[in-house]
């Protein structure tokens, strides 16, 4: 089964960008912003897809990426030999780990919709429903804004709770905060309040986005574990190790990581060679599925946890594929309050993760990747790139 074609399928979505040049902290006005589903095509009429753009994390690739760089590579290659083709991307020097991962989920839905199967099946099935943990999005206001919101969640059936605090914001100026300083106090604040108004029957997390310095980390771990906090997530700059190294021994909180680091699963290894995170983190935009399968099974061979980065299709068929003691919840959001989560996207027939009464997010169980796509939407909606 031979590639004959890959295609870029660019269309407008309303998005709501992040309102600082730093990429993170505040959110913006609705905008129109542009997704696009990357499709691969076979000499006998097997189709595959992968998703990605301005609505939500995962990228795709423009139609002169796929024309310059993807299309001279795999053009003609075997369809199903996924495996060759990752380290056929992984070894070229043009082919970003983010590209890698949508091509790498579209061969994947492909193989999925072949066999009439969720790509989770065939990864080796493990569950069909996975612990979601509320996600907040971060600078929601004051600490009782996030005790507010964090009863809110739990009324909603969310056993879990990850706090995104002050991350470039000045909480007191109520303004953008560029890199430093970090709040490491107010975040605490943030973090007592939450605990206080859930009780100790939810399970919190706290995600300060790598912000924090050695001795700030230190402090605010501290300050967490006596609150009976989870996991402390991605507290530093993941450019150095060391730094992650000292704090894994010097707090009993496990810490999460790395979240942004280059290197693909080869990095997570690294990770756990210099025991620089107490339980892994990965997503498909860091070489796809076939990466994240690899990282995942690293971690469970080294008797390690990993929790996936974000939502998304392609993680939810990682989630599928692994058990409740590798990969424990499947991370919902970014939350505010007054924002309805569960509205479906205009380009979607259905969610990717919904959310039952007892906090489990059922994952999709279409063929392939199951993403269901709104196709009249998409095609009211196409751009000329
Ligand atoms: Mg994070």
């Amino acid at each position: 089964m031979k590639i004959t074609d890959v295609q870029v399928i660019a269309f407008r979505v309303p998005v709501k960008g992040h309102g600082t040049k730093w990429g993170y902290g505040v959110f913006g006005k609705e905008r129109p912003g542009v997704q696009r589903i990357t499709k691969i095509a076979t000499d006998v009429g097997a189709e595959g897809f992968a998703v990605g753009g301005e609505h939500g994390y995962f990228y795709a690739p423009t139609k002169n990426e796929v024309e310059h760089l993807v299309k001279p590579l795999l053009l003609g290659e075997e369809a199903l030999d996924r495996e060759r083709l990752w380290h056929m991307m992984m070894s070229h020097r043009g082919f970003s780990e983010r590209l890698i991962g949508n091509i790498d989920c579209a061969l994947w839905d492909l193989m999925g919709r072949i066999a009439g199967v969720p790509v989770a099946k065939l990864l080796g099935g493990a569950r069909e429903k996975a612990k979601a943990y509320a996600s907040t999005a971060p600078n929601l206001g004051p600490p009782e804004v996030y005790a507010q919101h964090a009863l809110e969640c739990k009324a909603l059936g969310y056993k879990s709770y990850k706090v995104h605090a002050y991350i470039y914001w000045d909480p007191h100026k109520q303004e953008p905060a560029p890199r430093r300083p970090a709040f490491p106090k107010e975040d605490v604040a943030v973090c007592r309040a939450v605990r206080e108004a859930v009780g100790d029957d939810i399970v919190l997390m706290l995600d300060p986005w790598g912000i924090y310095t050695y001795d700030e980390a230190l402090y605010v771990g501290r300050e967490i574990q006596k609150l009976n906090y989870y996991f402390f997530e991605h507290p530093m700059d993941e450019n150095k190790l060391e730094p992650y190294r000292k704090l894994c021994e010097e707090l009993d909180i496990p810490i999460c990581g790395p979240e942004l680091a280059p290197g693909s699963c080869y990095s997570r290894a690294e990770w756990v060679l210099q025991r620089a995170s107490d339980i892994g983190r990965i997503d498909t935009n860091f070489g796809g599925i076939t990466a994240c399968r690899k990282a995942v099974d690293m971690y469970e061979t080294m008797g390690l946890r990993c929790e996936m980065h974000v939502g998304g299709f392609g993680n939810a068929q990682i989630l599928g594929a692994t058990t409740e003691d590798t990969c424990e919840f499947f991370e919902r959001g970014l939350l505010r309050p007054g924002e309805d989560y569960d509205v479906t996207p205009s380009y979607l027939n259905r969610p990717c993760d919904p959310m039952d009464d007892e906090g489990y997010v059922h994952l999709p169980q279409g063929h392939g990747l199951g993403v269901d796509f709104n196709w009249d939407y998409i095609n009211d909606n196409l751009i000329q790139e």
